[in-house]
């Protein structure tokens, strides 16, 4: 029997429509918009194709989006100012700062600046620490997406054994520090980690975010292990033309699996649906409105 797929679009899909349902009430409550920043500094294409995306899901949502689009010469002190003016503006309510930027940016400060009650991408050391103590912040997008099909798929995590591979501080940790939250036991892997198949094998949750295409085989897998492949990686194909594959080598690890997320088409999506849910609870949240769970 091969495994059940996670269709991350379809659920993404019904997490946009819910957060724009809410968006309608929250306006006609409230008399405004949720607004979400978004900055993007330089040409780089694919940050520019996101940040396209990131702006059309919002005004779908019925929010406002404002774009702020720098030069790659931009400084620091440019971009810290920029950051002052959207920390201080009522309308806004969430800032995002599109990553990678060019480096005469220390990225690390300007993330520290943005308010940690506007910081909807959870990078913020502020939001970081609340998350890892259990205190309400924001949840960084990538990793919420992956909880979120996680939950719908399995419902109460307490007690799995969940494998996280990848510990950077966008994805994997803030992935482990939820499944903590959920009472999951957690291992977390890394590229020191010893016999990582063997560890793999352990798990009844694997998340692999790793950057490194079909890296994780079937044979890895506990038989029915559920199955979130965060990683992006474009490779070149037989035909000579290029695609997207993930972390997990899908046609193995289906085998074995019992339900895995495609790539593309799995995680991916939820992406920007937890940025436009997470742009909204901040809006509440300001405005003291009481959202639905
Ligand atoms: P990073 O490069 O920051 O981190 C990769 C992690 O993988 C590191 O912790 C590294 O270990 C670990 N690693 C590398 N090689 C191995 C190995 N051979 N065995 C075990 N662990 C290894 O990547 P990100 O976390 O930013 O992203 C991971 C993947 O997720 C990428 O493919 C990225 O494109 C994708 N991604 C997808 C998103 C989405 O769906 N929207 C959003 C963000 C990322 P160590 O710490 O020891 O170096």
């Amino acid at each position: 029997m091969t495994a059940r797929l996670i269709d991350g679009k379809a659920a993404a899909a019904s997490l946009r429509a819910t957060v724009a349902a809410e968006v309608a009430k929250f306006r006609s409550a409230t008399g405004r918009s949720p607004g979400l920043a978004v900055v993007l500094v330089g040409e780089d294409p694919a940050s520019a194709v996101y940040v396209r995306s990131k702006g059309k899901a919002t005004v779908e949502a019925g929010m406002q989006s404002i774009e702020h689009k720098l030069p790659a010469d931009t400084s620091e002190a440019e971009l810290l100012a920029l950051v002052d003016q959207l920390n201080s503006d009522p309308a806004v309510d969430g800032i995002l700062v599109q990553l990678p930027l060019p480096p005469q940016i220390d990225a690390n400060k300007v993330i520290t600046r943005i308010d940690p009650d506007k910081d909807v991408d959870g990078f913020n050391p502020v939001n970081a620490g609340r998350l890892a103590i259990g205190l309400p912040g924001f949840v960084p997008c990538t990793p919420l997406g992956c909880l979120k099909l996680l939950r719908a798929e399995l419902g109460d995590l307490a007690g799995k054994h969940a494998v996280v591979i990848g510990r950077s501080n966008i994805v994997g940790k803030p992935v482990a520090m939820l499944l903590l939250a959920e009472h999951c036991t957690v291992t977390i892997a890394h590229s020191r980690t010893r016999n990582l198949p063997a560890v793999v094998r352990q798990a009844d949750i694997v998340v692999a975010a790793v950057g490194r295409p079909n890296m994780v085989k079937g044979d890895w897998l506990k038989l029915h292990a559920t199955v979130i492949d965060v990683g992006i990686n474009r490779v070149e194909g037989d035909d000579g033309k290029s695609r997207l594959v993930g972390d997990v080598d899908f046609a193995s690890a289906r085998e074995i699996a019992g339900a895995i997320t495609p790539v593309p088409g799995g995680v991916g999506p939820m992406t920007i649906a937890c940025l436009i849910r997470n742009t909204l609870v901040s809006a509440a949240r300001r405005d003291g409105y009481q959202l639905p769970e």
